[in-house]
């Protein structure tokens, strides 16, 4: 199953955007006449109180229902029955349901509109006998958004059992955009009593998040607020605002061209890559024709932007699909965008910063990240959003720490709050108290003495006490990461995962995209040596435009270069880019999750193939190539004869390897500290690997995370490795560690330990780095 549909539909994968009319539908034409109604009752006179009064009545009159009742959110997350026709007047401002008790409840937990016939039946309906609503047996609700908030649930009930058709729904979703402008006038509930969450007050707060892009920061809220306040919900011409719509879409369509053109003049080729995917959301036919469509019914065109994204956001939350959830960050960007457009403004934040702004936001898109400027923002912290996010590739690449899943952040954080982003422990200090501030003060001061301390090491030599030299790379994914080889002092990129930028696309880049691709990154490297990994997609690793295809053990599946041998064709395209980009230079490749020495042979005969054929078009060859395998799968650790006769290097992937050998996923929390990479039996089955690749003059490579951490790759040195590929934040604390270990000692220390029957060795090792003043310094890490 494809992303993109017969009408350019990207994100039709879920049934999310629905065709727009040819004409105006006589439903839409009532829906305008109650609108036009509806605002002259807002603009009325009287208390917000009345007003709603006489809304609810006018909508059962419209909508031919017995029942009208609005509940709005009040503090400590309950609604309340403010106003109703039907429905014993007596339970006004008395009946409260909790958010997600009743059938209300459950739609404004939810935030979406639900319809039954039957609701009596509903396993969530909950009985409130003040009201006296046994008598109804229909209900169709929608929730009352608001800023991307649900601030209460309107509701229509009926006595007989019926079926509300889409019209129906799709009505009332739109009277529910008109009475939440009300509701947000403050008057009815005032937002402070929701915003100040009243637990929360200005006290210290501590939160706890999940950590994608490492590091510590510290420095004052500011909150993303890129929408605009709505102000007129209802027009009286539709075609003037298809005419306003018409003209923000052109202007916006401009402004992403003009950022894809600064953005691939500036280098940074993958900004223009997602940018790329954001010119492919914002000409979707399907979303433009859902807006129209909002504008025939008599909306604004601000609001009827507004409600597709509503809409959008409700089904996507539905959506079990990862990708298609995290593109939801994306629509809201160009939802984001567009408001800004139809109000004439420009795409840049307006805010101004300051110096130390810790950005907060309830989800943030990669452009809205980049629109903050690179070096602008010390931490980011969001309420949504997981690993595979543009926005978190971004932050990673602009090292940014990023705190993702602080749910209520936006709650309990205040412009101008001081904040504290702790990467390492994933949580967020909100005010924190003075000693708290004082102890990451102290901390930060020590990452600051230590990057003085790694940046004197930079050029020195990664020699051990007694000799050893070891090659210290990085690994890399993103354009944006390959000048930290000369930040760092690395002697070249030991794993470039190609699937990042993949990932980032909303199209499977042509063998010319792609060749662009890994020429600006050997450009860039300077004659450093790059190892390309082919894809390793699949397992957690989705391409947006790539099938869909639903696996029960998704780490032990289809993926890697299973996907490349079984799809010949596009593993091919990927080397032909390769030898293309690396003409007259070495090509190193090496192949992902290879199980058996066969699987590399298949791999090498593609190889060979492409290499035959640059040949034969009198392309310039790379005037090298080196074949690699990523050793991740133990079954290889039986095949060592065969595989270190086939392969000009190994390379280490010890994440995936971990994962394999103790069968456990290296992704569920809940087995995180379950096994360790230092136990007996893993670094037995290492030290065996390293000695069979000494004997037979291989060199191998530690790529995986255990590399980038002191105390593992101490005790990988003592195995015997001498190239480790580590995260660019780790190479100073890496290097320190190099130069004042001796490996010979470690080795003799540890060679007799990886017989023992202990769970973990690493209490030993560290025990071992104090005892021999040996820099293991376990913060600078990096995600
Ligand atoms: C590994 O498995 O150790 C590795 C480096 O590959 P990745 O983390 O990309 O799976
Ligand atoms: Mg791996």
């Amino acid at each position: 199953m494809s992303g993109a549909t017969e009408d350019g539909g990207l994100v039709s994968r879920a049934p999310i955007i629905r065709r727009q009319p040819e004409t105006m539908q006589p439903s839409a034409m009532s829906a305008r006449r109650l609108l036009s109604r509806l605002r002259d009752l807002m603009a009325g006179s009287g208390t917000a109180q009345d007003r709603l009064d006489k809304i609810v009545k006018l909508i059962a009159a419209e909508m031919v229902a017995e029942v009208c009742s609005c509940y709005l959110v009040r503090a400590g997350e309950v609604l309340e029955l403010f106003a109703t026709v039907g429905l014993n007047p007596e339970a006004v401002h008395k009946t409260r349901l909790r958010i997600g008790e009743g059938i209300v409840g459950d739609i404004a937990a939810h935030g979406r509109p639900l319809a039954l016939s039957n609701a009596p039946s509903h396993p969530n309906f909950a009985y409130r006998p003040e009201t006296g609503e046994d008598p109804y047996q229909s209900l169709c609700g929608v929730p009352l958004l608001r800023n991307g908030r649900v601030r209460g649930v309107l509701v229509i009930q009926n006595r007989q059992r019926r079926n509300y058709v889409n019209d129906e729904i799709e009505t009332l979703e739109t009277i529910a955009m008109v009475v939440s402008e009300l509701v947000g006038a403050g008057e009815l509930v005032n937002p402070q009593e929701i915003t100040t969450a009243s637990d929360a007050g200005l006290l210290p707060q501590r939160i706890k998040g999940t950590t994608l892009s490492g590091g510590l920061a510290m420095g004052h809220a500011v909150l993303h607020q890129p929408r605009l306040t709505i102000r007129e919900m209802v027009a009286e011409d539709p075609k003037a605002e298809l005419d306003r719509l018409l003209t923000a879409v052109g202007t916006m369509h401009s402004a992403i061209d003009d950022m894809v053109v600064t953005s691939q003049a500036i280098g940074s080729g993958e900004y223009a890559d997602i940018l790329e995917s954001y010119r492919m959301f914002a000409q979707d036919r399907g979303w433009l024709g859902r807006i129209r469509e909002a504008i025939l019914q008599g909306l604004s065109a601000e609001a009827a932007v507004e409600r597709v994204q509503n809409e959008t956001r409700a089904r996507l939350g539905q959506v079990a699909d990862p990708y298609l959830r995290e593109r939801q960050q994306d629509f809201d960007d160009l939802t984001n965008r567009l408001l800004r457009h139809l109000a004439g403004k420009s795409d840049e934040p307006e805010m101004r910063l300051p110096e130390d702004a810790i950005l907060v936001a309830r989800a943030l898109g990669p452009a809205e990240l980049l629109d903050y400027g690179a070096g602008k923002l010390k931490g980011l912290i969001l309420e949504e959003g997981g690993a595979t996010s543009h926005v978190a590739i971004v932050a990673r690449g602009l090292e940014i720490p990023l705190i993702t899943r602080c749910s209520r952040a936006l709650q309990l954080i205040e412009p101008l709050d001081p904040l504290i982003v702790d990467g390492a422990n994933g949580q967020v200090f909100i005010r924190p108290s003075e000693d708290i501030v004082e102890s990451y003060n102290r901390s930060s001061q020590l990452s600051a003495e230590r990057r003085r301390l790694y940046s004197e090491v930079r050029d020195l030599p990664a020699v051990t006490q007694d000799g050893e030299h070891l090659q210290i790379l990085i690994n890399a994914s993103l354009q944006i990461e390959v000048p930290h080889l000369e930040s760092t002092g690395a002697e070249g990129i030991g794993l470039y995962r190609t699937e990042i930028p993949f990932m980032v696309r909303a199209e499977y880049p042509d063998v010319h995209q792609q060749t662009e691709l890994y020429r600006s990154i050997l450009d860039s490297a300077g004659g450093r040596p790059v190892t390309f990994r082919t894809l390793d997609v699949g397992g957690d690793k989705t391409l947006p435009y790539f099938p869909e295809y639903k696996e029960e053990n998704p780490a032990m599946g289809w993926r890697a270069i299973r996907i490349g041998l079984d799809r010949p064709a596009m593993l091919r395209v990927q080397l032909r880019a390769m030898i293309r980009a690396a003409a007259g230079k070495e090509l190193r490749v090496m192949f992902p999750l290879i199980a058996e020495v066969a699987e590399l042979d298949s791999a090498r005969h593609l190889l060979n193939l492409e290499l035959e054929r640059a040949r034969s078009e009198l392309r310039q060859a790379p005037t090298d190539v080196k074949v690699g395998v990523m050793l991740e799968v133990p079954s290889l650790l039986w095949q060592l004869d065969e595989l270190l006769k086939s392969v000009d290097f190994i390379s280490l992937g010890t994440n995936d390897l971990a994962q394999y050998f103790y069968a456990a996923d290296r992704n569920n929390p809940r087995l995180g500290q379950r096994f360790d990479v230092l136990s007996p039996g893993f670094l037995n089955a290492l030290l065996t690997l390293f000695d069979r690749c000494r004997a037979a003059r291989v060199p191998i490579c530690v790529c995986g995370e255990m590399a980038s951490r002191p105390l593992e790759a101490m005790a990988l040195i003592a195995l015997g490795a001498r190239t480790l590929s580590v995260t660019p934040q780790a190479v100073g604390s890496i290097k320190a560690l190099i130069r004042s270990l001796n490996a010979g000692r470690v080795r003799v220390f540890l060679s007799p330990l990886v017989k023992s029957r202990d769970h973990s060795l690493r209490d030993k090792l560290r025990d071992f780095a104090r005892d021999h003043q040996t820099a293991i310094d376990d913060v600078a890490v990096g995600v």
